[in-house]
């Protein structure tokens, strides 16, 4: 840290708790923003490590590289997300204590990337072994299997992670992995059927397009131009020019293979992924009496085909609806506009469902066999705040989802440090900070928040429509601070004329976002007509009849809603988190246009104040960087000082005295709490370690 001080005019300082005018966002940006001129994207606030995205490859993750932080002091080397991990992986061997990595920040911010090279730094943590060379190779090869699926360019990201992911390494007592669990969170399977301009679906089904070999792409029935594909080509934007579908497809396969999936697994894969861009160029047509008929029929052949279910079958399943009331069932013909919308909702279920598929699968293979006990490495990446244009029922969800896990951030270093330094009885002014719990709880709170209205209006039987919902919202929510729509603005407001009439509009911690109602009570009900999942059930492929399983058509109570489902594996990631010693990653984009060495101060300046940083800064600042028990402490040092060897008889606080007295500890550096010692700098406790080492 030394070397770094006397650079800082060039470099500037590389924890930004050096900076004298720490209190001063301007301060802070500057320091960003002079070492990200220099390729120099990583900077500390105290352990919280801040990117800044080059969007260049800037060699920093070389196997040289990674070696240079493995047993390093964190301190002693630069700042890179190899110290974090580093220093997370010490400490769950040292105090055999989980760790889990939060990496946020918005959309292209890094945090995808920046996950990979925490996983590639574990991974390669320790010596290689036959059988855990094993383990660790499927813990990489899951990557390019889930981004193909789950990731798309969108017009923030060319590779925009469009599910969240946590994924636990499981480690035993010498850090060697063992294996390794994924959850997955929602996954935005609206893209399957519809892309915004400017955007394409999932990358996987322009890789199957463009890598497949001739005779597979025939049996497939497929054609190599995305163009073709009504799936495919709403976008107008098939291509990416950041990589190349044809070799990526070839690393997916790679990968596939490493994680053994079988040929006849790769081989249903590809048909349910083949049978959907079939499907999505299925025509229907009115006939006299107005009713859905289907006369595309290569397409539904095809579909029917590659999904292994009767053609005939399929074609009824997606024109009519059965609805069974008591002793009586009818078949009621659909409209086009039904038939369509059915259609949809079959892609998107058989897709979601396959993605799932894949998550069991890979973890099945990442299971560990070993009856060892096992410490758990986390690494959590999910999709990051978005605000577009139009925003819909995705975007309130991923937002959503931000705010909880701002909460997190906020329990976890701003709140719990401050509450720490109440209970030790340390002098201390309070660091005042934004806490969103606020807008969580309009997220969610039972009986009250959107999700409550939103999923009532799916209940009630009858007319509700997304403009009914909105009307209730507005009634319900309307007076809320960070809520507002049309309905509830004065009509004096000079804002009113920037509303939609169909919008409403919450004001996150990181910005406002208008969503569009559109779809909302259709995507909350997530509903798939029972003739479709019949068909689905009787399919000869052995991915689809497993995920559409016979006893779904059994079920007689409604499932939960999507939003209600994704409040509650949400909680459930809260309880993960909150559990495990977590260490933090705050990804920044430094402009829209995804450019190297273009650093918005704008862009960056709004993000560092959102994301709470300066809050960061100043409760670190005026804090102590260390803390340890008396008896910890006096344990390990107490032979530093003759009063207190070989054994102090007394308590430990005043053992702790007498061992800073004797170490000439400044007033300044410590503080004694009631039952911690509280060190200000981490050099003052490397002094200590390094006299207690040359002993
Ligand atoms: P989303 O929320 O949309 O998933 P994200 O935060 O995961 O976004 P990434 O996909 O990690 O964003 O990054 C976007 C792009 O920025 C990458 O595809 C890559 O081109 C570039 N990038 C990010 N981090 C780095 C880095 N450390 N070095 C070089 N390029 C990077
Ligand atoms: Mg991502």
């Amino acid at each position: 840290m030394e070397s770094v001080l006397e650079d800082r005019d060039r470099v500037g300082v590389a924890d930004a708790i050096l900076l004298e005018d720490f209190k001063n966002v301007e301060a802070f940006c500057d320091n960003l923003h002079k070492r990200y001129m220099r390729n120099i994207i990583y900077t500390y606030i105290g352990q919280v490590l801040v990117t800044v995205n080059p969007y260049k490859d800037l060699g920093l993750y070389t196997d040289a590289a990674m070696e240079t932080y493995r047993r390093a002091n964190f301190y002693q080397v630069p700042p890179s997300v190899f110290a974090i991990a580093e220093t997370a992986f010490r400490s769950m061997i040292a105090e055999n204590e989980d760790q889990c990595i939060l990496i946020s920040g918005e959309s292209g911010a890094g945090k995808t990337e920046a996950s990979k090279q925490i996983l590639r730094y574990v991974a390669a943590a320790t010596l290689h072994q036959h059988e855990i060379d094993h383990v660790r190779d499927r813990l990489l090869k899951s990557n390019p299997v889930l981004e193909a699926f789950g990731n798309a360019k969108t017009n923030r990201n060319d590779n925009s992670s469009r599910f969240g992911k946590y994924m636990d390494i499981e480690c035993n007592f010498k850090g060697d992995p063992l294996g390794g669990h994924i959850l997955n969170y929602l996954l935005e399977k609206s893209r399957v059927v519809h892309q915004e301009n400017g955007e394409r679906n999932f990358h996987v089904f322009y890789q199957l397009l463009a890598g497949s070999s001739e005779e597979v792409l025939a049996k497939l029935h497929l054609t190599r131009d995305p163009a073709d594909y009504h799936y495919l080509r709403q976008g107008n934007s098939s291509r990416l020019t950041s990589v190349d579908d044809k070799s990526e497809f070839e690393k997916v396969l790679t990968a596939l293979k490493v994680i053994e999936f079988g040929d006849d697994e790769i081989t249903s894969i590809n048909n349910i992924v083949a049978a959907i861009l079939h499907m999505g160029n299925i025509i229907f047509t009115a006939n006299d009496e107005g009713n859905a008929i289907i006369n595309s029929s290569p397409e539904i052949k095809h579909t029917s085909e590659l999904l292994s279910c009767s053609e005939s079958t399929l074609t009824a399943a997606l024109t009519h609806r059965t609805i069974e009331a008591r002793d009586d069932i009818v078949c009621s013909p659909l409209s086009v506009e039904q038939a369509q919308h059915c259609r949809d909702a079959l892609a998107k279920s058989t897709y979601e469902r396959l993605f799932n598929w894949l998550v069991e699968r890979l973890n099945a293979s990442l299971r560990s066999t070993d009856k060892a006990k096992k410490t758990l490495f986390g690494i959590l990446d999910i999709y990051g705040f978005e605000i577009f244009e139009r925003n819909g029922y995705e975007q309130f969800c991923i937002n959503y989802c931000n705010e909880k896990l701002q909460q997190v951030f906020i329990e976890l270093t701003l709140r719990s440090e401050q509450e720490e330094y109440r209970r030790e009885g340390i002098v201390w002014e309070q660091v005042p900070y934004f806490d969103n719990k606020i807008i969580c709880d309009l997220v969610e709170e039972k009986h009250k928040g959107i999700i409550s209205v939103m999923d009532e209006e799916c209940l009630r039987p009858g007319d509700a429509t997304d403009l009914t919902l909105l009307a209730k919202l507005n009634a319900q929510l309307g007076k809320h601070d960070h809520f507002s729509s049309y309905e509830t603005v004065d009509i004096n407001d000079k804002q009113k004329k920037t509303f939609g009439n169909e919008e409403f509009r919450l004001r996150h911690y990181a910005g406002e976002v208008s969503y569009n109602i559109r779809g909302f009570l259709d995507k909350n009900n997530d509903l798939l007509y029972r003739d479709l999942k019949q068909t689905m059930t009787e399919s000869g492929n052995p991915i689809l009849a497993k995920v559409f399983p016979k006893k779904e058509l059994v079920a007689k109570k409604r499932p939960v809603t999507a939003a209600t489902q994704f409040k509650l594996s949400l909680s459930k990631l809260m309880d993960i988190l909150m559990s495990k010693q977590p260490s933090y990653i705050r990804c920044i984009k430094p402009n829209e246009h995804k450019r190297a060495l273009d650093f918005n101060r704008e862009l960056v300046t709004h993000q560092v104040k959102y994301l709470g940083l300066m809050e960061n800064l100043r409760v670190r600042r005026a804090g102590f960087a260390y803390r340890r028990n008396y008896e910890i402490f006096l344990e390990r040092y107490k032979s530093l000082c003759p009063k207190t060897w070989p054994n102090f008889k007394g308590p430990a606080k005043d053992g702790v005295q007498h061992l800073v007295e004797s170490l000439k500890f400044s007033a300044d550096e410590y503080r004694m709490g009631n039952t911690k010692i509280f060190i200000r700098l981490p050099k003052t406790l490397f002094r200590t370690e390094d006299a207690y080492q040359v002993r």
